[in-house]
């Protein structure tokens, strides 16, 4: 059965969410002065992760707004500072975000590989998105990297708007009935092997697992294609 469709995952797929988020969070602490309250970069950029990963949690299962979670990735983060932020009003917490986005963005960039393969990919492909955030800032990424236009502008399927998140099945769903396309005709490519390639499989979808480092061995319980860098999906999909 040919493959007519194929959805990406965005955050360190297509987009160097990572790259960007590193280099955003070391200079909002560096225009702050705060990188020496840590023992280096690399505990602050650790630390960061692991209140993103606490708060972000909070957006995915629905107890926070996309807004609140950023405001509460402040707090906690300035907690682990030593500061007292447990009664930090909404806009300064907004503001303080607003700084560490602000260096995020200058820094953001798609993956080389990205925009060839999907101006490659869109003659003969129906292109989607399937994302845990939120729509409005997945569009500005994509716009503002030069993708957007690649995809069906209502096959862009985000958490927040569709009510669930992956690995629920139903998201995946929800992007292929915007394709228009049954999940067995639709690719699904992501760099998360649980949440991207497993959930994508379980949903019925033809899954691609993105390991850019190449240092994770393949799990090899299940049949899933590895590809190591998105030039290589355009030979990979089923003719
Ligand atoms: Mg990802």
């Amino acid at each position: 059965m040919p493959i007519r469709g194929v959805l990406f995952d965005v955050d360190d797929t297509l987009f160097d969410y990572s790259g960007s988020e590193q280099a955003g969070i070391l200079a909002h602490l560096h225009h702050l002065d705060l990188l020496r309250r840590l023992p280096g970069p690399q505990a602050a950029v650790a630390l960061w992760r692991e209140v993103t990963r606490e708060q972000y949690a909070r957006f995915l299962s629905g107890e926070l707004t996309f807004t609140a979670q950023q405001h509460e990735r402040t707090r906690h983060f300035l907690a682990r500072l030593g500061e007292d932020t447990a009664a930090m009003p909404d806009e300064r917490a907004a503001a303080w975000f607003a700084g560490y986005t602000a260096h995020r963005d200058a820094a953001q960039a798609a993956f080389p590989d990205a925009a060839p393969v999907l101006a490659a990919l869109a003659p003969t492909h129906r292109l989607g998105i399937v994302s845990n955030s939120s729509t409005a800032q997945q569009r500005r990424k994509l716009h503002a990297t030069g993708l957007l236009h690649h995809f069906e502008d209502t096959a862009i399927v985000c958490s927040d708007e569709h009510g669930e998140a992956k690995p629920a099945p139903g998201i995946f769903l929800a992007a292929c009935a915007r394709l228009g396309l049954p999940p067995h005709q639709v690719a699904h490519v992501g760099d998360n092997y649980t949440l991207d390639a497993l959930a994508a499989l379980d949903a019925g979808l033809h899954p691609f697992w993105l390991d850019r480092t190449a240092t994770h061995p393949s799990p090899a319980e299940h049949d899933i294609p590895v590809l190591h860098t998105l030039t290589a999906l355009p030979a990979a999909l089923p003719a």
